[in-house]
């Protein structure tokens, strides 16, 4: 399987952690409007905390199908994914990992 994402099919069915895709879509957003520093390191170590306080949602949807879905979802968990981002921005802000 070539992972060349010129060769990607769209009907080819995939898994994958549903919440994972709408933290990492919602995160820069969210941390945006809370002040909260948005750098990649603080991105992703915001993102791995909330994550590991939200309930993992796997589905399996063709490739082609998956933004759609995404889309049509990632309303219902939009108040549980901010309230856990929100937290964990004031976690990684006492302990970040950029260089300042
Ligand atoms: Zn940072």
């Amino acid at each position: 399987m070539s992972s060349d994402k010129t060769n990607l099919n769209p009907n080819e069915y995939v898994m994958n952690n549903y919440m994972e895709l709408c933290v990492a879509e919602l995160a820069p957003k969210i941390l945006a409007t809370t002040g909260a520093c948005t750098c990649d390191n603080c991105l992703l170590d915001i993102s791995a905390v909330a994550l590991n306080n939200l309930p993992p949602k796997y589905v399996v949807s063709k490739r082609g199908e998956l933004f759609t879905r995404l889309a049509m979802l990632q309303h219902q968990f939009d108040v549980d994914i901010v309230a856990q981002l929100s937290k964990a921005a004031e976690i990684v802000a006492k302990k970040p990992r950029h260089d300042v």
